[in-house]
């Protein structure tokens, strides 16, 4: 089957066509604008690339993904200007006639982490990304997780020592939830410098990888993830994926007996910049499976 995917972020769109890594059309880049703009560039980028058989998006959030929802699967309350209440299906559905699955961007790279990258025979993982936000996607029992929202684990609460960190958090919503400790802004906010010009030894990254750990060593209590995929700009410093994993083994203190968290438990994602786009196909044949079982 023939699948074109959309990776939808925050500031740019790709979109490409084919059936995996090895059959993939040259990704076609859009910038991320207003709604109406970036749907009619994605319309158009889509047209060039026809014919296929089903469209995947892979998309920021938060979304709504409940089939039932009368108001239908979109972007819900976003703080990105203009584009609340965004439908994404539809307009798509209409237009080229054939389905379309829409899942986060997190979800998206999990699943395709899970069929070509670093998470190959998994049924259990998950895929973090810690860059301008932090976002979860995850795989339980072979399946992307949805519910009563997506998981937003981003923004759970992790433990702050308020003398090794005075910082009081950067988040909205939350002040000192994990993403206003541990993104990229965050970081940036903390020490007045952008986090890709801070040496490996600075010390805000022993800071960085306790509070990316704390999320691990949750996961890992939650839904018993098999592999941890670290992502994004911050996620991908060998020097974070390290303190990540001694901070989850430390936070665990023990309770978890598996060889696994002495070895290869958090890895870096193996499909590099493609990875969005490929997420975005795999979210097809991830709900054809829904679809199927249901
Ligand atoms: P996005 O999350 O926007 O998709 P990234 O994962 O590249 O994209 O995240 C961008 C954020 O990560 C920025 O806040 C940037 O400062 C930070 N960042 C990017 N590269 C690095 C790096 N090598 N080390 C630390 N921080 C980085
Ligand atoms: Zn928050």
């Amino acid at each position: 089957m023939r699948i074109a995917g959309i990776e939808l972020g925050g500031t740019k769109v790709v979109v490409a066509a084919g059936t995996g890594p090895d059959d993939l059309t040259p990704p076609v880049r859009v910038p991320t604008t207003d709604p109406a703009s970036t749907m009619a560039a994605i319309i158009g980028a889509l047209e060039g690339l026809r014919p296929f058989d089903a469209i995947g998006i892979a998309s920021f959030g938060p979304l709504c993904l409940d089939p039932a929802d009368p108001e239908g699967l979109r972007i819900t309350k976003t703080p990105k200007p203009g584009w609340s209440q965004t439908l994404l299906v539809a307009p798509l559905a209409q237009r080229f006639g054939v389905p379309v699955y829409l899942d986060t961007d997190v979800n998206g790279a999990a699943l395709g982490e899970g069929r070509w990258g670093a998470a190959q025979g998994l049924a259990d993982f998950a895929y973090i990304t810690v860059g301008t936000g932090i976002g979860v996607g995850l795989v339980v029992n072979g399946a992307p997780v949805h519910g009563l929202l997506h998981p937003e684990a981003g923004h759970i609460l992790v433990r702050r020592d308020p003398v090794k960190d005075p910082f009081t958090g950067h988040c909205p919503f939350h002040g000192d939830c994990l993403e206003g400790l541990a993104s990229g802004p965050a970081i940036a906010a903390r020490v007045g410098r952008p986090a890709e010009e801070l040496a490996d030894d600075h010390p805000v990254w022993a800071l960085v990888g306790d509070y990316i750990g704390q999320l691990c060593a949750n996961l890992l209590l939650v839904t018993s993830p098999r592999r941890i995929i670290l992502g994004g700009g911050v996620g991908q410093r060998a020097d974070v994926r390290k303190a990540a994993l001694d901070a989850a083994r430390a936070r665990l203190g023990g309770y978890v007996q598996s060889p696994v968290l002495a070895g290869d438990f958090i890895v870096a994602p193996g499909l590099g910049d493609r990875a969005g786009v490929l997420g975005a196909l795999t979210i097809v044949s991830a709900q054809h499976t829904d679809a199927r079982l249901s």
